[in-house]
This record gives structure tokens, sequence and C-alpha cells, in this order.
């Protein structure tokens, strides 16, 4: 594909004849003040204009979208896509307001494929951008020009992960994402205890971790070292899809702790399709591989035994 053949459609049309689905109204005005926290007055009362920046809006075809798509421009997506250009992201726009809209504006529009850049090579991947350019009418009458551009890119391969590594990667349990909010959990799970927050104005306990108290909006909280004990609360068996490092068909549980609070976990010691919500379980901590080590509960004998170790050795710490 030469660079020609991609300049070749501009100044084509995107679309054409394109009919705003509903003049412009108050509604659509108001809620868009409302979404966007936009007080000023000159979109109220009965001299309100629409704000500029709704420009596109009343362009848009909704869920149902519009017909007038250009042959042109599927052309153009075709042709690139052919020469591995097959991803895209939508990277700026700008508009230019000629004429403020006013409720009832009848609104119409075509497009223009404005201009196809030359081969670019950005951090997403090598590509071209292709800028449309959109002619609102209101009336019949220019009211203001939409630029949108894109880039259609061939993603970049991610650098320095050999394949063989990346396998072995994704074979690999995900990691939990530890941050200043939930690194005491974790903490806690390194000594194998589970940690539940306590909230220190109201008492009230809360998992997972968070900030502050839903209860109260207090942020001094401290901890409470979970039994161990819980009921399988509710639970589904996961059979599609697969992810790498698990294997389906298992049970994931919500476990009610007997402190009171839930934590989703997996239910062990018991076939996936023997697991039943009130069934009592108990704490303890699975070596998934070399760095990582979660709670999980089990049911069965273990649990109605009390045998987990790993509570127990934890606590001797
Ligand atoms: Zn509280």
């Amino acid at each position: 594909m030469t660079y020609a053949a991609l300049k070749a459609f501009e100044g084509l049309p995107a679309a054409t004849a394109g009919v705003g689905k509903d003049l412009v109204n108050v509604p659509m005005i108001r809620h868009w003040c409302e979404a966007m926290g936009d007080t000023d007055p000159a979109y109220e009362g009965p001299d309100a204009i629409a704000p500029p920046t709704m420009l596109q809006a009343w362009t848009m075809g909704g869920l149902s979208g519009h017909q007038g798509r250009s042959g042109a421009y599927d052309e153009l997506f075709a042709l690139l896509d052919g020469a591995g250009y097959t991803s895209v992201v939508a990277t700026d726009c700008e508009q230019e307001y000629l004429r403020p809209l006013r409720p009832g504006d009848a609104i119409t529009f075509d497009a223009v494929i404005e201009s196809v850049s030359e081969r670019k090579t950005t951090k997403l991947g090598t590509g071209h951008f292709v800028t449309t350019r959109m002619d609102v009418r209101a009336d019949g009458e220019l009211a203001g020009t939409h630029r949108f551009r894109i880039l259609k890119y061939a993603p970049a391969a991610r650098a320095g992960l050999a394949v063989g590594q990346a396998r072995k990667q994704q074979a690999r349990r995900p990691r939990p994402v530890v941050n200043r909010d939930n690194a005491g959990f974790w903490e806690g799970v390194r000594e194998h205890r589970l940690l539940i927050q306590r909230c220190e104005a109201c008492g009230t306990l809360r998992f997972p971790w968070l900030p502050g108290c839903g209860a109260c909006a207090s942020q001094d909280w401290s901890t409470v070292e979970a039994s161990g004990e819980g009921t399988v609360f509710s639970y589904v068996v996961m059979h599609h899809p697969s992810f790498p490092a698990f294997d389906p068909p298992y049970a994931v549980g919500l476990i009610e702790l007997a402190e009171g609070v839930r934590i989703i976990s997996n239910v062990v010691g018991v076939p996936y399709d023997k697991v039943r919500i009130g069934m009592p379980v108990r704490l303890e901590f699975l070596r998934v591989d070399e760095e990582l080590e979660l709670p999980v509960f089990r049911a069965g004998d273990g649990a109605a035994l009390g045998g987990a170790t790993g509570v127990a050795a934890g606590r001797e710490g």
C-alpha cells in the first residue's frame, strides 16, 4: 500500500446528508449542563442557546446508529486494516463555532475525509492519522465544524518480553494490587492472619479494606483478626471463560466470616459441585507460588474439626 493510495481519499465524503435525530432542544441542553456541572445562565430561560461544545451531540446517532456513512470511509479503513493497521484510537478533536444553536434549530451535517497523514511512529505503534471534518448546519446555515482525528495503527510488540517468558507469566495466578489502603491486609496474610478493619469511631467492621468507614465516614481504624470460622454465603462455579493459571470448573465463594463481614475467596477441600450455601468453612492459607500466598476456605472435615493449621502457626509469631 503506497501513501498515494491513502492520500487519494483526502477530500472524499465520510458521511453525507446526515440529519440530526432531534431538533436542538431544551431537555438535551439541561441534561448536558447537569452532567457537566455547567450553570452558565446563557443556557437557561427563554433566550437560551445550546452550549457550543454540544455541537457534536446534535449529530449523534444514538444506540441505533446513523445511516449515511460513505463507502469511501469504509474503503479507507479496509485498506488500512489490510496493511496491518488494525487498531484504532481517537487522538483529538477540534471544534469551531460560527453561530449559536438555539432550541428549534434543525441540524444537518456532512463529513469529509480531510487528511490522511504519512506513516508515523508513536508509542502505541506505527500508523496513519485520519482526520475527518464534519460541517454542522442549522436550518441550512453553517453553524460550526467538528474535526475528529484518529490513529489507525499496528500495535507495537511488547518490548523485552520473549514469547516463552510471556507464556510463563500468563500461567501465573494474577497478583493482587497492593496499595496504601490495603497494604495492612496483605501484611496480615504474610503472617497468616486475616485482618478485618474496625472503625475506631463507631466500631463497625468492614471488609474489603477501605480508607474510610461506610457507616460514619471516620478515617480512624484499627484491625481485628478473624477467627477463621465462616459459612458459604453464596458462590458461583466458573466454567467459562478459562483464564491462564485457573483450571475450570472451580467454585468461587462469598464467605461470611463469624465476625459478620464477607470475603470473596476459593472454597477448597470439596469438589466444585458439592459447594453449598450455608456450608461451614474454615480459613487456611494457600501457597500459590514463591511470592504469593492467599487466604482460602476449606469445607468438609477440615472445617468441622477446626483443623486449619495455617492460622495456628501464624498466631505463634
Ligand atoms: Zn464508623
